[in-house]
């Protein structure tokens, strides 16, 4: 009987994970579709200077499936790197989004994820170098996002391209920062332009002694290396007016501003209502 019993759960959990497979190989199937029927959407969320001041925005893909509605980037993302699809749609991103910052009257920066995949596959330098040349984008302006997993594996490889994108003027931003096994041993490796600390931090600022101390450690030692300190996911202004506190220069998250669509940040990035009116 005993047996029986387990072997029927066995089965109830192999048919799961069956199932579960499927449902990633039919997202797969779609998402191959998803660049040719403009169904991905760049949203921008805004960061700014703790006195409120906003000084750029990062790109964050949205996918506008068909029938399944809005799935979220960490939903489909790690598919695309299974398939290698992330190499088109992340060159697809940069050049939405330079395009589209390229646009703005006010000079703002524009920051841009970049997966590991597209450090170990294609030609990253030269898809960056030419997006800029056909935006005309300043590449000063721009930032691209890493996180360690970039540094996972070839590191050296990654290591070069990091500064050669450096070297074109690109700033490099570590995201996610204290999430990972080796944040702090990149940190000797490559003189990166800004730290992002992960939101789960932000998030139990108040709740969790322990976590107002990982803040504290963080922008103590990134402030002694000379690298400004952005903190992601700020929702209330007692986490901005902690992070004030403890001289962190920048922060991002709803308190700030959601990801949403340019439009809705046109003030931001000056453009005037009479222009939007009239266009
Ligand atoms: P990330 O780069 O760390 O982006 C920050 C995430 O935090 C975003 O989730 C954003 O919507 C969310 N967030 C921002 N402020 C708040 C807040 O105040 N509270 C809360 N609870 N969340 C906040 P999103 O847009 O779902 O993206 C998730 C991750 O997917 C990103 O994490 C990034 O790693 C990846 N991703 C997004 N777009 C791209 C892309 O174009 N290329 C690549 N390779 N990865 C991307
Ligand atoms: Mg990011
Ligand atoms: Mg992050
Ligand atoms: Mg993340």
């Amino acid at each position: 009987r005993a047996k029986r019993e387990g072997r029927g759960r066995v089965r109830f959990f192999e048919t799961e994970m069956d199932q579960e497979l499927r449902d990633r190989r039919l997202l797969q199937h779609d998402l191959r579709q998803a660049l040719e029927q403009n169904q991905l959407v760049v949203y921008f969320q805004p960061q700014a200077r703790m006195d409120g001041e906003v000084i750029g925005f990062e790109a964050l893909l949205r996918w506008n499936h068909p029938t399944r509605g809005f799935v979220q980037p960490d939903q489909f993302i790690p598919l695309a790197e299974e398939n290698g699809l992330i190499i088109q749609i992340g060159e697809w991103v940069l050049r939405e989004a330079c395009r589209e910052a390229a646009s703005w009257p006010r000079p703002l920066q524009v920051a841009v994820n970049l997966s590991p995949v597209q450090f170990q596959a294609g030609d990253l330098e030269r898809s960056i170098h030419q997006i800029l040349l056909e935006t005309g984008l300043a590449p000063t302006r721009l930032e691209v996002e890493i996180t360690e997993g970039v540094l996972i594996g070839d590191f050296t490889r990654a290591l070069n391209l990091l500064r050669r994108l450096k070297a074109l003027g690109i700033r490099i931003a570590m995201d996610d920062f204290g999430t990972g096994y080796s944040s702090l041993s990149y940190l000797q490796s490559f003189p990166f332009d800004k730290i992002k600390i992960d939101r789960s931090f932000i998030a139990n600022l108040e709740a969790t002694p322990q976590s107002a101390e990982i803040v504290r450690a963080v922008l103590s030692l990134a402030h002694a290396l000379n690298i400004p300190v952005l903190a992601e996911g700020v929702e209330t202004e007692a986490q901005r007016a902690f992070l004030e506190r403890e001289a962190c220069e920048e922060v991002q998250g709803y308190l700030v501003g959601r990801p949403d669509l340019i439009e809705r940040y046109l003030d931001l990035i000056g453009v005037a209502v009479e222009r939007r009116l009239s266009a």
